[in-house]
């Protein structure tokens, strides 16, 4: 499951939620990651002004909480003079800051259990209750978020929307009821059939969304094929053999949302036309822009152009090695899971590389009196310790696909060897 910390936190403002917080027996402040404050409940406005949030008040709390989640921590108030006790709970890039008049630590359990309420219903308002699957509210909220980042790190982005074939037949046939169970079983054998880090959301009715990440529409459609497959030749439970039809898009750079969803639908609407229990895609998006197609791989992949050259033979040959060793590290990032081993070996070559190349080009560049030696050593220096950073993180399984290429394709291959390096070539040029 997504982690889903968001500075969105809309759902807060539905009612149910609402109720809980405003009719919650302490004073609680919710406040935006800036210290803007989205809303005090009853109790804090029975109890206290909202002057005693003023952005002075509020930047010394706010320092003060930091460090302390649960613990009562003293404060003194610079408009009445009162003392109150502050404490505070995370919530995503928001916090909940309740304040009290004494430190009230018989209250903790009652914070906890806060808290813990607060997380399960932040679940529930992103979830079908049917189904389990995410609900569109969420895909609204997500959609931007993965829109982002799939830009940043060139990652391509595809939706599979799909529709039971016939539903209303076996509704009309079994019942309503056994029409829910399909609905479910359909849920439970789809999630079945993603990677995790795929997200399924229920569209409404009998309609569903798949936003595959790092997923071009090609590996989409084997997808989408996959799990058409599969859903036809599983029989369930009071209802038989069900068919599905899915239209695939990959998003396509500056394009709309609404185009790209309207893609979607149109590949699913040619599917069903043509006869449904099938998967039509619509063949283009940003993959193409950005994947060597001969290799015919989902990930990103670097090419090697001649004006990369330096004219040092030394250094050229490592600058392709590099490619080379970071092209191996970034196709293994996405079996990491399945090969681990594998995927830190790769990583282990790639650092051990670029240890080596940094050296190397140092010395050749002192060979020639380069004047900017220093500064571009102190570059390298940074790079490694940045790498080695990353190295240990990806050990400890806190490193995203999304990083190791943020920091790969744009610290050392953008920034660093096509920039910063560009000023040495002259030294070498005929
Ligand atoms: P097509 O192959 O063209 O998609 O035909 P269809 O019958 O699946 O599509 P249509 O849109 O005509 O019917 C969809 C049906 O899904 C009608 C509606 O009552 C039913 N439905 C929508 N939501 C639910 C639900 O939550 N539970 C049940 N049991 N049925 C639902
Ligand atoms: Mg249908
Ligand atoms: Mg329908």
């Amino acid at each position: 499951m997504r982690d889903m910390t968001t500075s969105d936190i809309s759902w807060l403002f539905e009612p149910h939620t609402q109720a809980l917080f405003m009719r919650f027996p302490l004073p609680l402040a919710i406040l935006g990651h800036d210290g803007n404050i989205k809303q005090l409940n009853d109790c804090f406005n029975k109890t206290f002004d909202r002057e005693c949030l003023n952005s002075k008040n509020l930047q010394k709390i706010l320092q003060e909480v930091e460090h302390s989640i649960y613990e009562p921590v003293p404060f003194q108030c610079d408009e009445c003079g009162a003392e109150v006790f502050v404490r505070a709970i995370n919530l995503g890039d928001n916090l909940i800051l309740i304040l009290e008049k004494s430190a009230g630590n018989t209250h903790n359990s009652e914070l906890i259990a806060l808290h813990r309420r607060v997380l399960e219903l932040e679940k529930i308002s992103v979830t079908d209750k049917l189904t389990g699957a995410w609900n569109r509210g969420y895909f609204d909220r997500i959609i931007p978020i993965e829109l982002a980042r799939s830009l940043r790190y060139r990652q391509p982005l595809s939706l599979i929307f799909f529709d039971i074939d016939h539903f209303k037949q076996i509704n009309d046939t079994f019942g309503h009821a056994v029409g829910d169970t399909v609905l479910s079983e359909l849920v439970r054998l789809t999630n079945a059939n993603i990677r995790a880090s795929d997200m399924l959301f229920r569209w409404g009715g009998e309609e569903f969304m798949i936003l595959a990440t790092s997923t071009r529409y090609h590996a989409a459609e084997s997808l989408a094929e996959g799990l058409r497959s599969r859903i036809s030749g599983h029989d369930i439970d009071g209802a038989g053999r069900i068919t599905i039809s899915l239209g695939v898009a990959e998003y396509v750079s500056e394009e709309s949302e609404a185009r790209w969803f309207k893609r979607a639908d149109d590949a699913l609407y040619a599917a069903k036309n043509s006869g449904r229990n099938r998967v039509v895609v619509d063949a283009q998006g940003n993959s193409d822009l950005w994947v060597d197609d001969s290799e015919n791989s989902m990930v990103l992949h670097l090419n090697w152009h001649d004006s990369y050259d330096c004219g040092q033979p030394v250094i050229d040959a490592e600058h392709r090695k590099l490619f080379d060793l970071a092209n191996v590290l970034m196709n293994m990032a996405f079996t990491r899971g399945e090969k681990p081993q594998e995927f830190h070996q790769a990583l282990e070559n790639l650092l051990a590389h670029v240890i080596k190349h940094f050296a190397d080009e140092e010395a050749i560049l002192a060979e020639h009196h380069y004047p900017d030696l220093i500064r571009h050593s102190s570059a390298h220096k940074h790079l490694v310790e940045r790498a080695l950073q990353l190295r240990d993180a990806s050990l400890a399984g806190g490193v995203s696909v999304g990083e190791m290429v943020d920091f790969l394709a744009d610290e050392v291959i953008a920034k660093h060897m096509l920039k910063t390096d560009r000023a040495f070539y002259p030294l070498f040029e005929k």
